[in-house]
């Protein structure tokens, strides 16, 4: 099991400097398990109290600010870096970083990156401290290494619905650190450059290329099956980092003057079991986490579309203009 760097001392330091007195915690699920042992130290510490959020949550887009606001001084948020967004109380983001080793992994993808000789950089927060080193490193075996900031993220960082670090870097491939296929897949969707994955996890190194392939053909089924939709859901999130009511609403008026049906329903968390009630419609569009409609496909019944698939199902976007959805803060 990776360890993490939680800061802990820090924390203790910074709630003692400001004299909080309640203090909320957030933790993204598989750092969660410290949640009783950190609650435990800063009580004891401090002499603050501390309220543990239980709630499921993927990313900066779903802090806790606004259910806690009132009820908290400061809340300390671990696993993410902040977004450009206005949090209701004040927030310590504590980046845990991971402490996993890398450079086996990334030694070993100097065989896949051969034939390529520039390449863009990219990690999740856990590893962003690492970036330079590895950059480093690579440039030592010949590589020429790029890597930029995004609108939101960090240099180098990519999240699941924000490619923009890298979107517009000139490289022959990409070279991602970190684990699973979810942030290699987008910033496939989102380049379309070859994208090596050097994952320290397992211990290997692997393409994304086929993968995305198949996640591929299956987006297109789900779109070529809405083409007959007369009746969409257009779901729109409660969470304040992922709520797009105004896209909502021009996607609502895009379907109706394709002479469809429309409706923007509200949710929290978006679940199968929550739409099987909205029995009438035939399609659900997705302004919330844009990684919904296709990392989760295969639990929901009916078609779930992000905005740019609905367009082609209506038949104002071009099959080859595919395009990922992100939500890029400005
Ligand atoms: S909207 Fe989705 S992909 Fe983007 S940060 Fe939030 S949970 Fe992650």
């Amino acid at each position: 099991m990776p360890n993490y760097q939680l800061e802990e001392e820090e924390i203790v330091a910074k709630i003692s400097k400001l004299k909080a007195q309640m203090i909320g915690l957030q933790f993204p699920d598989g750092l969660r398990v410290h949640a009783t042992r950190l609650a435990r130290k800063i009580e004891n510490e401090t002499g603050a109290t501390t309220l543990i959020s239980g709630d499921a949550c993927y990313g900066a887009c779903d802090l806790s600010d606004r259910s806690m606001e009132g009820l908290v001084d400061l809340l300390i948020h671990w696993g993410h870096t902040a977004l450009p967004l206005d949090y209701k109380v004040p927030v310590l983001f504590v980046e845990a970083y991971s402490t996993m080793e890398v450079f086996e992994s990334v030694k070993k993808a100097l065989k896949l990156l051969e034939n390529y000789e520039t390449v863009g950089l990219v990690t999740t927060t856990q590893h962003l401290y690492l970036l330079n080193d590895i950059a480093n490193f690579l440039e030592e075996n010949g590589k020429k290494v790029k890597m930029e900031s995004g609108n939101g993220t960090r240099h180098g960082q990519v999240l699941g619905c924000n490619f923009s670090s890298a979107r517009g870097l000139s490289v022959d491939s990409f070279l991602y650190i970190g684990s699973g296929n979810f942030h290699p897949l987008g910033l496939k969707l989102s380049t379309d450059k070859p994208v090596i994955i050097a994952d320290p996890y397992m211990n290997e190194v692997r393409e994304i290329d086929k993968f995305a392939d198949r996640v591929l053909r299956k987006r297109f089924a789900k779109i070529a099956v809405s083409m007959g939709a007369k009746r969409f859901g257009v779901l729109v999130s409660s969470k304040y980092g992922q709520m797009r009511l105004e896209m909502a609403k021009s996607l609502k008026k895009i379907i109706q003057d394709q002479g469809q049906e429309a409706y923007l329903i509200l949710l929290d968390n978006i679940k199968p079991d929550l739409l099987m009630a909205f029995r009438d419609l035939d399609a659900f569009v997705v302004t919330a986490c844009p990684r919904i409609a296709i990392d989760d496909a295969q639990i929901y019944e009916k078609p779930l579309l992000t905005p740019y698939e609905l367009e082609i199902a209506l038949g104002i976007r071009d099959w080859g203009d595919y395009q990922i959805d992100e939500i890029i803060y400005e």
